[in-house]
């Protein structure tokens, strides 16, 4: 009973902050989200960004980053609800984001494994978003999904314009795709996959991924990290995945936490430089 308890290992915590970059909060219980926001907070989870996905949540995406002050969020749709793009969409895409706390278009990109919608209409959906991150000057978040190929073709026609780049949010394409992305700027996100036994190919990825372009991510309510496979999942758990990254690539956790971090201000908040942070500045 109790040993069953104990062989999960608490939350480790670091000196680090930890920005969530991906997580889709509205689809946790409403009375679990209160609880949620407390624990990372707790364990150092200092902003946490709410991914939009379809025409039904672009509004309460909104809601969450203004009622809740660690949270901000974006604005798009998700190539799962491609077919239900319109220019009346687009248009409440572009005014979301007026408002200072939605910080990019997304989630945008393709999914070729559901194929939820059709390959034509996610190809020509995941354009016109792209054409609104350029027009606005926003980044965006990219989903990819068995689409290597026609996402890059995509992204050729757009990264040059795309001032802001962007990140590939739970990386799991393959390492050509993965180093054209990072030749272009772009960041790649990575989640609890990353912990997962089976997860080499994800594994090769950040290790060959320069730690100035990793960011953390959950993908609440998806995805939990190994050791709460399982679980329901929170940004809270996501200390598990920058140690998991830190073994992979070689170095301290604070290290890549550090990066991380650095790296998730540069990309959503250029115009806050993150708190000091670092042990060498007394000397
Ligand atoms: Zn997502």
């Amino acid at each position: 009973m109790s040993r069953k308890k104990s062989s999960r290992p608490p939350i480790p915590r670091f000196n680090t902050p930890i920005v969530e970059t991906h997580c889709h909060l509205d689809y946790l219980p409403p009375e679990e989200l209160g609880q949620t926001l407390a624990l990372s907070a707790e364990v150092g989870i200092e902003r946490i960004i709410t991914i939009a996905v379809s025409p039904g949540n672009l509004d309460t995406v909104l809601a969450l980053a203004q009622d809740h002050s660690q949270v901000w969020g974006t604005q798009g749709i998700h190539p799962h609800e491609a077919e239900t793009y319109t220019t009346g969409v687009a248009a409440r895409i572009v005014s979301g984001l007026a408002d200072q706390r939605m910080l990019a278009v997304g989630e945008i990109g393709l999914d070729y494994h559901y194929d939820h919608s059709s390959r034509a209409v996610q190809r020509t959906v995941f354009e016109q978003q792209l054409q609104i991150a350029v027009d606005h000057g926003h980044p965006v978040v990219i989903h990819t999904r068995d689409a290597d190929a026609d996402t890059r073709a995509i992204l050729e026609n757009f990264s040059g314009k795309l001032t802001r780049k962007g990140v590939i949010h739970s990386f799991t394409s393959g390492m050509e795709l993965a180093e054209y992305c990072l030749g272009e700027g772009f960041y790649l996100g990575f989640n609890g996959i990353a912990t997962f036994n089976n997860a080499h190919q994800v594994r090769a990825v950040i290790e060959a991924a320069p730690l100035q372009q990793i960011l953390l991510e959950t993908d609440t309510p998806y995805l939990t990290p190994v050791p709460y496979r399982g679980k329901p999942n929170g940004p809270f758990y996501l200390p598990f995945i920058g140690q998991c990254l830190a073994r992979v690539k070689n170095c301290d956790t604070e290290t890549l936490l550090e990066h991380a971090y650095q790296n998730s201000y540069r990309l959503f908040f250029p115009d806050n430089p993150p708190r000091q942070i670092g042990g060498n500045v007394t000397g």
